[in-house]
């Protein structure tokens, strides 16, 4: 669990972009971060990952104090997936995913295996695209490898910024039931930002919604559409 406490945010130009947050990330639940554009999504995300440190408050992790965890540990330990998905052109979809250090350790055998294994769990035939370069994948398959490459270190958090926001709606759609699914099966902590509430509705567990680095509601999607 991921516990946000009385977290403020003060940018070095004075700009106050998180205001007292509090907020927890529990595991096995996919929590979604929505607002409008500068409300703090990406602040609050990239504090988990130590890309950004609070002003003040504190951020615990399954009970430790964040600054405690040392930030290469840290993120290893925790899989990323932005808007561009950034594989390297020159190498094969399977070295892409095996250049996590995790795997790196393994024996070629073992490694390949996994990615394989990885692969399958995103719809993507590994006797089909693993040996293929990166240009000669459509974008939703790019980003499916992006996914997968978050996978492969096995980490037990997950962080998501507006992974799907430049993809055609099919795959989009495609990758949002897939990472639903893959969430019930593995059971990871993810926090997965966006601005668009339908698809918060669609994949969140609870759904965060912030306006001008506040919090402004906290509930499972449910909730957040029975309210007027
Ligand atoms: P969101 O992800 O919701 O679009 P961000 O967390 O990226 O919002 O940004 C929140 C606010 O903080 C915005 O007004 C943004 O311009 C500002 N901001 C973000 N990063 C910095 C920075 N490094 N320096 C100053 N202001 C920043
Ligand atoms: P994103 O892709 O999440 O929207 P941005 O384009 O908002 O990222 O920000 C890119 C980088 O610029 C980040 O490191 C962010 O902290 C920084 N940044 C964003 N807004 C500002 C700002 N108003 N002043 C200075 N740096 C900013």
């Amino acid at each position: 669990m991921i516990q946000f406490q009385n977290v403020n945010k003060m940018y070095d130009d004075g700009f106050h972009a998180l205001k007292n947050i509090n907020l927890e990330f529990r595991k096995g639940e996919m929590t979604v971060l929505i607002g409008p554009s500068g409300c703090g999504k990406s602040t609050t995300m990239r504090m988990i990952n130590r890309l950004v440190s609070p002003s003040s408050g504190s951020i615990k992790i399954d009970g430790s104090d964040i600054l405690s965890i040392d930030p290469v540990e840290l993120r290893r330990s925790i899989g990323y997936v932005i808007q561009s998905v950034g594989l390297f052109p020159h190498m094969t979809i399977a070295r892409n995913v095996a250049i996590v250090p995790r795997l790196k350790r393994w024996t070629a055998d073992k490694m390949s295996r996994r990615v394989d294994e990885l692969l399958d769990m995103v719809g993507l035939k590994p006797e089909l695209y693993r040996d293929r370069y990166p240009s000669e994948l459509s974008g939703g398959q790019q980003q499916r490898v992006g996914v997968v490459r978050a996978l492969a270190a096995d980490p037990d958090i997950i962080l998501m910024d507006e992974p799907f926001s430049a993809l055609d709606p099919m795959s989009r759609e495609q990758l949002q039931e897939d990472v639903a699914r893959l969430q019930q099966e593995l059971h990871k902590t993810i926090v997965f930002v966006t601005h668009d509430m339908d698809e918060a509705l669609k994949i969140a567990d609870r759904i965060v919604l912030m306006k001008d680095g506040e919090v402004v509601q906290s509930d499972t999607p449910d909730r957040i559409l029975r309210r007027p």
